[in-house]
Protein backbone atom coordinates (compact mmCIF):
# COMPACT_ATOMS: atom_id res chain seq x y z
CA UNK A 1 0.00 0.00 0.00
CA UNK A 2 1.27 3.95 -0.41
CA UNK A 3 1.30 5.92 2.39
CA UNK A 4 1.16 9.29 1.57
CA UNK A 5 3.32 11.31 3.75
CA UNK A 6 4.45 15.56 3.73
CA UNK A 7 7.03 16.51 5.25
CA UNK A 8 6.47 18.49 8.54
CA UNK A 9 7.79 22.13 7.11
CA UNK A 10 4.84 22.05 4.68
CA UNK A 11 2.31 20.88 7.09
CA UNK A 12 3.74 23.86 9.15
CA UNK A 13 3.26 26.52 6.08
CA UNK A 14 0.38 25.65 5.16
CA UNK A 15 -0.82 25.80 9.22
CA UNK A 16 0.09 29.28 9.75
CA UNK A 17 -2.46 30.57 7.15
CA UNK A 18 -5.58 29.21 9.98
CA UNK A 19 -6.87 30.73 12.23
CA UNK A 20 -10.06 30.07 15.29
CA UNK A 21 -13.49 31.49 13.78
CA UNK A 22 -15.82 30.45 16.48
CA UNK A 23 -18.92 32.00 15.02
CA UNK A 24 -18.49 28.97 11.60
CA UNK A 25 -18.26 26.73 14.26
CA UNK A 26 -14.82 26.37 14.82
CA UNK A 27 -14.07 24.32 11.65
CA UNK A 28 -12.94 27.17 9.05
CA UNK A 29 -9.91 29.06 9.29
CA UNK A 30 -9.67 32.70 8.28
CA UNK A 31 -8.48 32.36 4.81
CA UNK A 32 -10.83 29.56 4.47
CA UNK A 33 -8.86 26.93 5.33
CA UNK A 34 -9.86 24.54 7.59
CA UNK A 35 -8.83 24.06 11.54
CA UNK A 36 -6.41 21.07 12.40
CA UNK A 37 -6.33 18.34 14.52
CA UNK A 38 -3.75 15.82 15.37
CA UNK A 39 -4.95 12.59 15.99
CA UNK A 40 -1.85 10.18 17.38
CA UNK A 41 -2.58 6.07 17.36
CA UNK A 42 -4.22 7.28 14.25
CA UNK A 43 -3.94 3.73 12.90
CA UNK A 44 -5.30 2.08 16.10
CA UNK A 45 -8.92 1.01 16.63
CA UNK A 46 -10.35 3.80 18.50
CA UNK A 47 -7.98 6.35 16.48
CA UNK A 48 -8.55 5.68 13.03
CA UNK A 49 -12.57 5.86 13.86
CA UNK A 50 -11.57 9.22 15.38
CA UNK A 51 -9.79 10.81 12.57
CA UNK A 52 -12.45 9.49 9.94
CA UNK A 53 -14.95 11.22 12.33
CA UNK A 54 -12.97 14.52 12.60
CA UNK A 55 -12.15 14.72 8.54
CA UNK A 56 -15.89 13.93 8.01
CA UNK A 57 -17.19 16.75 10.23
CA UNK A 58 -15.02 18.94 7.84
CA UNK A 59 -11.52 19.43 9.71
CA UNK A 60 -8.17 19.15 8.69
CA UNK A 61 -6.52 15.83 9.97
CA UNK A 62 -3.16 15.17 10.39
CA UNK A 63 -2.29 11.22 11.96
CA UNK A 64 0.58 10.18 13.18
CA UNK A 65 1.06 6.21 14.01
CA UNK A 66 4.41 4.01 14.61
CA UNK A 67 2.83 0.91 13.79
CA UNK A 68 3.69 -1.10 17.13
CA UNK A 69 4.11 -4.08 16.74
CA UNK A 70 1.59 -4.80 19.56
CA UNK A 71 -0.60 -6.67 16.94
CA UNK A 72 -0.60 -7.48 13.42
CA UNK A 73 1.03 -3.97 11.28
CA UNK A 74 -1.62 -5.26 8.44
CA UNK A 75 -4.71 -4.28 10.37
CA UNK A 76 -3.13 -0.85 11.31
CA UNK A 77 -2.74 -0.42 7.38
CA UNK A 78 -6.01 -1.22 6.98
CA UNK A 79 -7.55 0.38 9.49
CA UNK A 80 -6.13 4.07 7.38
CA UNK A 81 -6.81 2.71 3.87
CA UNK A 82 -9.83 5.00 3.74
CA UNK A 83 -8.11 7.86 5.43
CA UNK A 84 -5.47 7.61 2.95
CA UNK A 85 -8.03 8.23 0.21
CA UNK A 86 -8.98 12.00 1.82
CA UNK A 87 -7.56 15.28 0.76
CA UNK A 88 -7.93 16.29 4.25
CA UNK A 89 -5.95 13.67 5.77
CA UNK A 90 -2.17 13.27 6.20
CA UNK A 91 -0.44 10.56 7.07
CA UNK A 92 3.17 10.48 9.14
CA UNK A 93 4.70 7.80 10.00
CA UNK A 94 6.71 8.34 12.63
CA UNK A 95 7.09 6.96 16.40
CA UNK A 96 6.21 9.88 18.42
CA UNK A 97 9.38 9.62 20.85
CA UNK A 98 11.19 9.90 17.71
CA UNK A 99 9.77 12.85 15.46
CA UNK A 100 10.40 16.04 15.85
CA UNK A 101 7.11 17.11 17.99
CA UNK A 102 7.08 20.93 18.04
CA UNK A 103 7.32 20.78 14.30
CA UNK A 104 4.43 18.28 14.21
CA UNK A 105 2.30 20.97 16.59
CA UNK A 106 2.88 24.05 14.69
CA UNK A 107 -0.57 25.33 13.41
CA UNK A 108 -2.60 22.22 15.02
CA UNK A 109 -5.83 23.71 16.68
CA UNK A 110 -7.16 20.21 18.54
CA UNK A 111 -4.68 17.34 19.64
CA UNK A 112 -6.25 13.90 20.25
CA UNK A 113 -3.76 11.38 21.91
CA UNK A 114 -4.69 8.19 21.61
CA UNK A 115 -1.18 6.62 20.51
CA UNK A 116 -0.60 3.90 23.78
CA UNK A 117 0.58 0.53 24.20
CA UNK A 118 -2.90 -0.93 24.88
CA UNK A 119 -3.27 -4.42 27.08
CA UNK A 120 -3.88 -4.88 30.73
CA UNK A 121 -2.14 -8.51 30.61
CA UNK A 122 0.74 -7.39 28.44
CA UNK A 123 1.71 -4.92 30.63
CA UNK A 124 3.29 -6.89 33.41
CA UNK A 125 7.36 -8.09 33.32
CA UNK A 126 10.45 -6.47 30.97
CA UNK A 127 7.41 -5.56 29.16
CA UNK A 128 6.52 -2.70 31.23
CA UNK A 129 8.98 -1.19 28.94
CA UNK A 130 6.79 -0.39 26.09
CA UNK A 131 4.26 1.02 28.40
CA UNK A 132 7.03 3.36 29.82
CA UNK A 133 8.08 4.64 26.48
CA UNK A 134 4.48 4.76 24.11
CA UNK A 135 3.18 6.03 27.53
CA UNK A 136 4.12 7.48 29.53
CA UNK A 137 7.43 8.79 28.27
CA UNK A 138 5.26 9.81 24.65
CA UNK A 139 2.84 11.80 26.85
CA UNK A 140 5.19 13.87 28.49
CA UNK A 141 6.95 14.62 25.27
CA UNK A 142 3.98 16.15 23.71
CA UNK A 143 2.76 17.95 26.59
CA UNK A 144 6.58 19.70 26.28
CA UNK A 145 6.08 20.75 23.18
CA UNK A 146 2.45 21.36 23.67
CA UNK A 147 2.58 24.16 26.45
CA UNK A 148 4.73 26.14 23.80
CA UNK A 149 1.64 26.52 21.31
CA UNK A 150 -1.50 28.01 21.34
CA UNK A 151 -3.72 25.13 21.22
CA UNK A 152 -7.50 24.97 21.49
CA UNK A 153 -7.76 21.27 23.31
CA UNK A 154 -5.87 18.31 24.30
CA UNK A 155 -8.09 15.22 24.57
CA UNK A 156 -5.92 12.38 26.87
CA UNK A 157 -7.32 8.88 25.82
CA UNK A 158 -7.53 7.52 29.59
CA UNK A 159 -8.98 4.27 30.36
CA UNK A 160 -11.21 2.74 33.35
CA UNK A 161 -7.62 0.29 34.10
CA UNK A 162 -6.64 3.96 36.32
CA UNK A 163 -9.35 3.33 38.62
CA UNK A 164 -8.69 -0.62 39.52
CA UNK A 165 -11.20 -2.67 42.55
CA UNK A 166 -13.00 0.76 43.66
CA UNK A 167 -16.30 0.88 45.33
CA UNK A 168 -19.05 1.22 42.15
CA UNK A 169 -20.08 2.58 40.11
CA UNK A 170 -17.05 4.96 39.68
CA UNK A 171 -16.85 8.27 39.88
CA UNK A 172 -14.37 10.12 38.53
CA UNK A 173 -13.18 11.61 41.74
CA UNK A 174 -12.68 7.81 43.37
CA UNK A 175 -9.63 7.16 45.33
CA UNK A 176 -7.54 5.31 42.37
CA UNK A 177 -5.76 2.34 42.93
CA UNK A 178 -5.33 0.70 39.49
CA UNK A 179 -3.98 -2.79 39.80
CA UNK A 180 -2.37 -3.34 36.48
CA UNK A 181 0.95 -1.41 35.09
CA UNK A 182 -1.19 -0.84 32.41
CA UNK A 183 -3.51 1.21 34.61
CA UNK A 184 -0.58 2.76 36.45
CA UNK A 185 0.72 3.95 33.23
CA UNK A 186 -2.29 5.60 32.32
CA UNK A 187 -2.97 7.21 35.42
CA UNK A 188 0.64 8.39 35.04
CA UNK A 189 -0.41 9.83 31.55
CA UNK A 190 -3.52 11.44 33.04
CA UNK A 191 -1.69 13.32 35.67
CA UNK A 192 0.87 14.70 33.68
CA UNK A 193 -2.16 15.89 31.77
CA UNK A 194 -3.36 18.08 34.80
CA UNK A 195 -0.21 19.30 35.93
CA UNK A 196 0.75 20.35 32.62
CA UNK A 197 -2.67 21.94 32.44
CA UNK A 198 -2.39 23.46 36.45
CA UNK A 199 0.66 24.92 35.44
CA UNK A 200 0.53 25.70 31.92
CA UNK A 201 -2.53 26.20 30.90
CA UNK A 202 -2.42 23.55 28.57
CA UNK A 203 -6.15 23.11 27.62
CA UNK A 204 -6.12 19.22 28.62
CA UNK A 205 -9.74 17.03 28.98
CA UNK A 206 -9.48 13.23 30.00
CA UNK A 207 -11.82 10.74 28.97
CA UNK A 208 -11.91 7.49 30.44
CA UNK A 209 -13.17 5.10 28.42
CA UNK A 210 -14.62 1.80 29.60
CA UNK A 211 -13.65 -1.52 27.22
CA UNK A 212 -14.24 0.10 23.60
CA UNK A 213 -15.94 -2.22 21.20
CA UNK A 214 -16.98 -2.41 17.75
CA UNK A 215 -16.03 -2.79 14.25
CA UNK A 216 -11.79 -2.66 13.95
CA UNK A 217 -11.80 -3.91 17.80
CA UNK A 218 -8.08 -5.12 18.34
CA UNK A 219 -7.72 -8.49 18.06
CA UNK A 220 -6.13 -8.80 21.67
CA UNK A 221 -9.64 -7.85 22.95
CA UNK A 222 -12.53 -9.96 24.51
CA UNK A 223 -15.05 -9.20 22.41
CA UNK A 224 -13.24 -9.68 19.05
CA UNK A 225 -11.56 -13.12 20.43
CA UNK A 226 -14.60 -14.85 21.37
CA UNK A 227 -16.86 -13.96 18.27
CA UNK A 228 -14.22 -15.25 15.47
CA UNK A 229 -13.48 -18.68 17.92
CA UNK A 230 -17.97 -18.84 18.07
CA UNK A 231 -17.69 -18.15 14.37
CA UNK A 232 -15.18 -20.66 13.84
CA UNK A 233 -16.09 -23.23 16.29
CA UNK A 234 -13.14 -22.71 18.23
CA UNK A 235 -12.95 -22.85 22.42
CA UNK A 236 -13.14 -19.45 24.14
CA UNK A 237 -10.41 -19.30 27.21
CA UNK A 238 -12.10 -17.26 30.05
CA UNK A 239 -9.53 -16.18 32.08
CA UNK A 240 -11.35 -16.81 35.99
CA UNK A 241 -14.92 -17.96 36.40
CA UNK A 242 -16.56 -15.75 33.98
CA UNK A 243 -18.45 -13.43 36.79
CA UNK A 244 -16.15 -10.52 36.29
CA UNK A 245 -18.35 -7.80 34.96
CA UNK A 246 -17.68 -4.69 32.41
CA UNK A 247 -19.15 -1.48 31.56
CA UNK A 248 -18.85 -1.92 27.24
CA UNK A 249 -18.64 1.36 25.65
CA UNK A 250 -19.83 1.26 21.75
CA UNK A 251 -17.14 2.44 19.08
CA UNK A 252 -19.42 5.75 18.16
CA UNK A 253 -19.78 6.42 21.83
CA UNK A 254 -16.30 6.77 22.31
CA UNK A 255 -16.02 8.46 19.14
CA UNK A 256 -18.90 11.11 19.81
CA UNK A 257 -17.99 11.67 23.14
CA UNK A 258 -14.85 13.50 21.91
CA UNK A 259 -16.94 15.32 19.32
CA UNK A 260 -19.01 16.56 22.79
CA UNK A 261 -16.01 17.81 24.38
CA UNK A 262 -14.80 19.92 21.50
CA UNK A 263 -18.02 21.60 21.74
CA UNK A 264 -18.02 22.27 25.06
CA UNK A 265 -13.92 22.77 26.18
CA UNK A 266 -14.58 22.02 29.70
CA UNK A 267 -10.33 21.81 30.34
CA UNK A 268 -9.13 20.40 33.18
CA UNK A 269 -11.67 18.03 33.77
CA UNK A 270 -12.02 14.39 33.72
CA UNK A 271 -15.03 12.57 32.53
CA UNK A 272 -15.90 8.69 32.26
CA UNK A 273 -17.25 7.44 28.54
CA UNK A 274 -18.99 4.22 29.08
CA UNK A 275 -21.62 2.46 28.30
CA UNK A 276 -23.45 3.17 31.69
CA UNK A 277 -24.91 -0.48 32.40
CA UNK A 278 -22.79 -3.63 33.02
CA UNK A 279 -22.64 -7.42 32.26
CA UNK A 280 -20.83 -10.18 33.37
CA UNK A 281 -18.68 -12.00 30.95
CA UNK A 282 -21.06 -15.12 30.68
CA UNK A 283 -23.93 -12.88 30.05
CA UNK A 284 -21.65 -11.61 27.48
CA UNK A 285 -21.50 -14.76 25.93
CA UNK A 286 -24.96 -15.67 26.37
CA UNK A 287 -25.46 -12.43 24.24
CA UNK A 288 -23.30 -13.51 21.59
CA UNK A 289 -24.56 -16.65 21.62
CA UNK A 290 -28.43 -15.62 20.79
CA UNK A 291 -26.83 -13.29 18.47
CA UNK A 292 -25.05 -15.89 16.51
CA UNK A 293 -27.25 -18.70 17.24
CA UNK A 294 -24.23 -21.06 18.34
CA UNK A 295 -23.61 -22.16 21.60
CA UNK A 296 -19.74 -21.27 22.52
CA UNK A 297 -17.62 -24.24 23.76
CA UNK A 298 -15.52 -22.12 26.94
CA UNK A 299 -12.55 -23.98 29.14
CA UNK A 300 -12.06 -21.81 32.12
CA UNK A 301 -8.99 -21.13 33.27
CA UNK A 302 -6.91 -18.89 35.90
CA UNK A 303 -7.86 -15.53 36.38
CA UNK A 304 -5.22 -13.22 34.98
CA UNK A 305 -3.12 -10.96 36.41
CA UNK A 306 -4.36 -6.95 36.59
CA UNK A 307 -7.80 -8.28 35.32
CA UNK A 308 -10.31 -5.78 37.26
CA UNK A 309 -13.38 -7.65 39.10
CA UNK A 310 -15.43 -4.65 38.19
CA UNK A 311 -15.69 -1.87 36.12
CA UNK A 312 -19.26 -0.16 35.49
CA UNK A 313 -19.16 3.68 34.74
CA UNK A 314 -21.00 6.30 36.56
CA UNK A 315 -21.12 8.85 33.56
CA UNK A 316 -23.43 11.29 35.49
CA UNK A 317 -20.86 13.97 34.66
CA UNK A 318 -20.35 13.59 30.68
CA UNK A 319 -23.82 13.76 30.31
CA UNK A 320 -24.05 16.68 32.84
CA UNK A 321 -21.39 18.67 31.47
CA UNK A 322 -21.08 17.69 27.96
CA UNK A 323 -24.56 16.12 27.10
CA UNK A 324 -23.09 12.40 26.49
CA UNK A 325 -25.67 9.94 26.13
CA UNK A 326 -24.81 6.51 24.87
CA UNK A 327 -26.12 5.81 22.18
CA UNK A 328 -26.27 2.02 21.12
CA UNK A 329 -26.58 -0.94 23.81
CA UNK A 330 -24.22 -3.62 23.20
CA UNK A 331 -26.64 -6.29 21.58
CA UNK A 332 -27.14 -3.34 18.87
CA UNK A 333 -22.95 -3.29 18.98
CA UNK A 334 -22.28 -6.81 19.06
CA UNK A 335 -24.14 -7.45 15.76
CA UNK A 336 -22.27 -4.49 13.75
CA UNK A 337 -19.28 -6.11 15.70
CA UNK A 338 -19.93 -9.71 14.25
CA UNK A 339 -20.93 -8.88 11.19
CA UNK A 340 -17.37 -6.93 10.35
CA UNK A 341 -15.45 -9.89 11.81
CA UNK A 342 -17.60 -11.83 9.12
CA UNK A 343 -16.26 -9.44 6.90
CA UNK A 344 -12.32 -9.77 7.34
CA UNK A 345 -12.80 -13.49 8.48
CA UNK A 346 -13.86 -14.28 4.36
CA UNK A 347 -10.57 -12.02 3.19
P1 LIG B 1 -4.57 0.55 19.45
O1 LIG B 1 -3.37 -0.21 19.86
O2 LIG B 1 -5.46 -0.04 18.43
O3 LIG B 1 -4.13 2.01 18.97
C1 LIG B 1 -3.00 2.67 19.49
C2 LIG B 1 -2.10 3.09 18.33
O4 LIG B 1 -1.02 3.86 18.85
C3 LIG B 1 -1.47 1.90 17.60
O5 LIG B 1 -1.82 1.93 16.24
C4 LIG B 1 0.04 2.08 17.79
O6 LIG B 1 0.78 1.70 16.65
C5 LIG B 1 0.15 3.57 18.08
N1 LIG B 1 1.32 3.93 18.89
C6 LIG B 1 1.69 3.39 20.08
N2 LIG B 1 2.80 3.98 20.52
C7 LIG B 1 3.13 4.92 19.60
C8 LIG B 1 4.19 5.87 19.52
N3 LIG B 1 5.16 5.94 20.43
N4 LIG B 1 4.24 6.71 18.44
C9 LIG B 1 3.28 6.62 17.48
N5 LIG B 1 2.25 5.74 17.52
C10 LIG B 1 2.19 4.90 18.57
O7 LIG B 1 -5.39 0.86 20.80
P2 LIG B 1 -6.90 1.38 21.00
O8 LIG B 1 -7.67 0.27 21.58
O9 LIG B 1 -7.37 2.06 19.77
O10 LIG B 1 -6.68 2.45 22.14
C11 LIG B 1 -6.51 3.83 21.82
C12 LIG B 1 -6.32 4.61 23.11
O11 LIG B 1 -7.45 4.46 23.96
C13 LIG B 1 -5.11 4.16 23.93
O12 LIG B 1 -4.55 5.29 24.53
C14 LIG B 1 -5.71 3.26 24.98
O13 LIG B 1 -4.92 3.23 26.15
C15 LIG B 1 -7.04 3.97 25.22
N6 LIG B 1 -8.09 3.09 25.73
C16 LIG B 1 -8.60 2.11 24.94
C17 LIG B 1 -9.63 1.29 25.42
C18 LIG B 1 -10.25 0.21 24.57
O14 LIG B 1 -11.17 -0.46 25.08
N7 LIG B 1 -9.82 -0.02 23.33
C19 LIG B 1 -10.12 1.49 26.71
C20 LIG B 1 -9.56 2.48 27.49
C21 LIG B 1 -8.57 3.30 26.98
Amino acid sequence: MTIRIRSLRSLAMTALLLQYVPDQGGVVGLLGGKMRCLVTGCAGFIGSHLAEKLVESGFEVVGIDSFTDYYDRKIKETNVQGLLKSSNFTFIKEDLLGVDLDKLLEGIDYIFHHAAQPGVLASWGERFEAYLNNNILATQRLLESAKKVSLKLFIFASSSSVYGDCQLPMREDRLLLPVSPYGVSKLACESLCYSYWKNFGVPVVSLRYFTVYGPRQRPDMAFHKFIRAMLKGEVITIYGDGDQTRDFTYIEDAVNSNILVMEKACTGEIFNIGGGSYISVNGAIKLLEEIIEKKAQIKYTEKMKGDMRATWADIKKAKKMLGYKPRFNLKEGLIKEIKWIKGIMTK
